[in-house]
C-alpha cells in the first residue's frame, strides 16, 4: 500500500492544475451553425480491409488477431444502430492524401511514410481522415490508420494499446462521431494503455450507451426512441456554449447519453429509450476538456477558447421521454462561482482521466483528486444508482502534500448491476455539487477483464521468480523509473519505463538467480515514469472539408 500512495502523490503532483475537462457524444457538423450533420448518405458503408491487417508490421505483437479485431470493432457499431458494413479486401497500404480521396474507405495498419506522417508522437494510437461535402455533410470516404510508432496487441500486453479498442474508437470517427465528454465512452478523447489501473484497457471495445445513442442519432433506428432538447443559459440569460448536458436513467442510475451545447446554448440528446431521466449540466474542465472537443472546423471549433465557468447543475425536474417525441427542458444556471472540480480518479493506486472498470459483486477503494474535495465529507459522496453504494465512513482525506486534495472511499457494486456507465457525485459542505460523468464503467459480462491478473510488485516479483527463467518487473508502484542492473551483461542496465510497462527479462538459466540489483529511482525518474503515459494527447479527427 505504501507503493500505491507514492504513485498517487507523484501522479497528482505531475498533473497539477493542467489537466482539462471532458464531454459526451458529439455529432459533427459542417460549420458553426450546427445545422448539417456529417454522415454517410446511406446506411450501408463499404470498408476495405488492407492486406496489412493479415501481415502486420513489427509494432503489432506477433500472433495478434488483427483482422478479427477489425471485424469485431465494425460489428459493435453495426449492432448498435441501423448501419451496415460491406467488407472488401484491398492491397492498398496507405490512407488517401489530404488533397483528395480515392473513394475507397481503408482500414490499414501498414508502416508506410504516408501513414507515419499522420502522427506526431506514439501516444496517438490511431487517426481517421474523413472526406465530406461541405454543403451537404455527406461523407464520401473515411480512412483509418493505426500509428506505426505505437505498440499494439490484442491480449492485454502491458504497455501496449489494445488494437480492438483503438479501432472501435476510430470507426466511431469514420461514422461521423466526434469525441464524447462521457468518461466511460469509447469516444472519450483519450485511450489508455494496457496496464492502467493494473488492468487490460479493454473497456472501449464495448460501446457505452452514450456511443450507441450517438450513432443512432445519425443512422437510426429512430423508431421507439425519443429525445430531450432545450437550451442552457447563464444566470443573466446569456447562452452557454460548450456545456456538457447528459441524461441519467432514474431507474438504474446509468448515464445514457449526453451532448454539448452549441453557440446559441441549444442542446439535443437524441435516441433515448422511453423512460424517466435526470438531466445534469457541467462545465468541461474535469476529466475531459472542452478544448478536446473542438475540431478544426464546425460547431465546436470555438471551444478552443475558454468559456465562462459555472457550477454543475442538476435540473430540478425529471424528464419523461416518450417514443417519437422530444421532451423540452431549458436549464438556467446559478451565478455562484464553482470551487469543486474532481478531475482525476482511479483504483489500484493509480490516478488518471480514464473511467475505472468495475465488476459486479466487488468492493473497490476509489481515489479521486481535484479542487475542493477537502470540503466534501463521506456523506457528500454518492452514486445515484440502486446498484452501487458508497461507504461514507470509509472516506479518507489523503495527506499527500499535493497541490489539491485527494480523497479515497469504498464503493460496493451489486451482483446484479447492469452493464453501463455510472456517475460519481460530490456535494461539498456548502452545497455545491460536482460530477465525474460516467466515471465508473461496468463492462458487459464476458469481457476479458479477468483474463489476466495484475502483475505483482517488482520487489516481490523479483523475489518470487528469482529461480525462474524469467523475471517480471512491473513498474506499478514506487519502483517505476528504477534502474535494473544486470551484472551478467557487463553491467548493462535499463530503466523500468512507464508505470504500466512490464519488463520481462529472459534469463539464460537459474544460475543467474539473484543477480539483479534494483536501484530505487530518484523522485524525478519516478515522476517521469509514472506520469508521462497518463497524459496521452487525445487523437483528433482530420476533417477534409471547410476549416
Ligand atoms: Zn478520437
Amino acid at each position: 500500500m505504501h507503493r500505491s500512495i507514492t504513485a498517487l502523490i507523484l501522479i497528482a503532483l505531475m498533473l497539477g492544475w493542467a489537466v482539462p475537462s471532458a464531454r459526451s457524444y458529439t455529432l459533427q457538423f459542417t460549420d458553426a451553425s450546427s445545422s448539417v450533420h456529417i454522415r454517410w448518405p446511406t446506411n450501408s458503408v463499404t470498408i476495405a480491409l488492407s492486406s496489412s491487417l493479415a501481415s502486420p508490421s513489427a509494432n503489432i505483437k506477433p500472433g495478434s488477431d488483427v483482422m478479427g479485431a477489425a471485424r469485431r470493432a465494425l460489428r459493435q457499431w453495426a449492432a448498435a444502430s441501423n448501419i451496415r458494413f460491406v467488407e472488401v479486401s484491398s492491397n492498398a497500404q496507405s490512407i488517401s492524401p489530404s488533397a483528395g480521396g480515392d473513394g475507397i474507405s481503408l482500414i490499414t495498419v501498414a508502416n508506410t511514410p504516408e501513414n507515419v506522417a499522420l502522427f506526431t508522437s506514439s501516444d496517438r494510437p490511431g487517426r481517421t481522415r474523413v472526406y465530406f461535402d461541405p454543403v451537404t455533410g455527406v461523407i464520401s470516404e473515411a480512412d483509418i490508420a493505426l500509428n506505426p510508432s505505437s505498440q499494439f496487441s490484442t491480449d492485454g500486453t502491458f504497455g501496449t494499446y489494445d488494437l480492438e479498442s483503438v479501432l472501435t474508437h476510430e470507426i466511431g470517427h469514420l461514422l461521423g462521431l466526434e469525441h464524447s465528454g462521457m468518461v466511460g465512452a469509447t469516444m472519450q478523447p483519450r485511450l489508455a494503455l494496457n496496464g492502467l489501473y493494473t488492468l487490460p484497457a479493454f473497456s472501449p471495445r464495448t460501446l457505452s450507451e452514450d456511443d450507441r445513442a450517438g450513432v443512432r442519432a445519425l443512422y437510426g433506428p429512430r423508431t421507439g426512441l425519443g429525445a430531450i432538447g432545450g437550451t442552457v443559459s447563464y444566470a443573466g440569460g446569456a447562452p452557454v456554449y460548450g456545456a456538457h448536458v447528459w441524461a441519467a436513467d432514474t431507474l438504474t442510475g446509468r448515464s445514457i447519453a449526453g451532448s454539448i451545447s452549441s453557440q446559441n446554448g441549444a442542446y439535443r440528446i437524441e435516441d433515448l429509450p422511453p423512460g424517466q431521466y435526470r438531466l445534469i449540466v457541467e462545465y468541461l474542465n474535469g476529466n475531459v476538456l472542452a478544448s478536446e472537443i473542438a475540431s478544426s472546423g464546425g460547431a465546436y471549433a470555438g471551444l478552443v477558447n475558454p468559456q465562462a465557468a459555472f457550477r454543475a447543475t442538476e435540473a430540478a425536474a425529471q424528464v419523461n421521454v416518450a417514443a417519437a417525441a422530444t421532451a423540452s427542458l431549458n436549464i438556467s444556471l446559478s451565478d455562484a462561482q464553482p470551487f469543486l472540480n474532481p478531475r482525476l480518479l482511479g483504483i489500484n493506486g493509480q490516478l488518471s482521466t480514464i473511467a475505472v472498470p468495475l465488476e459486479p459483486g466487488r468492493t473497490y477503494k476509489v481515489y479521486v483528486g481535484g479542487d475542493g474535495l477537502d470540503q466534501v465529507n463521506g456523506t457528500g459522496i454518492s452514486i445515484t444508482s440502486p446498484y452501487m453504494s458508497v461507504d461514507s465512513s470509509s472516506m479518507v482525506l489523503q495527506q499527500l502534500g499535493t497541490p489539491y486534495p485527494i480523497i479515497s472511499f469504498n464503493i460496493r457494486v451489486a451482483e446484479d448491476v447492469p452493464a453501463g456507465d455510472y456517475d460519481l457525485r460530490f456535494q461539498s459542505n456548502n452545497g455545491e455539487v460536482s460530477y465525474i460523468a460516467g466515471g465508473l464503467s461496468v463492462d458487459e459480462v464476458g469481457s476479458a477483464l479477468l483474463m489476466w491478473l495484475p502483475a505483482s510488485d517488482s520487489d516481490e516479483a523479483a523475489e518470487a521468480d528469482v529461480n525462474q527463467s524469467t523475471i517480471g518487473f512491473n513498474g506499478t508502484g514506487e519502483d517505476a523509473g528504477a534502474t535494473i542492473i544486470d551484472p551478467y551483461l557487463s553491467g548493462e542496465s535499463f530503466a523500468l519505463g512507464s508505470h504500466y510497462a512490464a519488463r520481462r527479462i529472459a534469463l539464460p538459466g537459474s544460475a543467474r538467480a539473484g543477480a539483479f540489483t534494483l536501484i530505487p529511482p530518484t523522485a524525478e525518474e519516478r515522476l517521469k515514469a509514472l506520469v508521462e503515459p497518463l497524459v496521452n494527447a487525445p487523437d483528433y479527427l482530420i476533417r477534409i472539408g471547410p476549416s
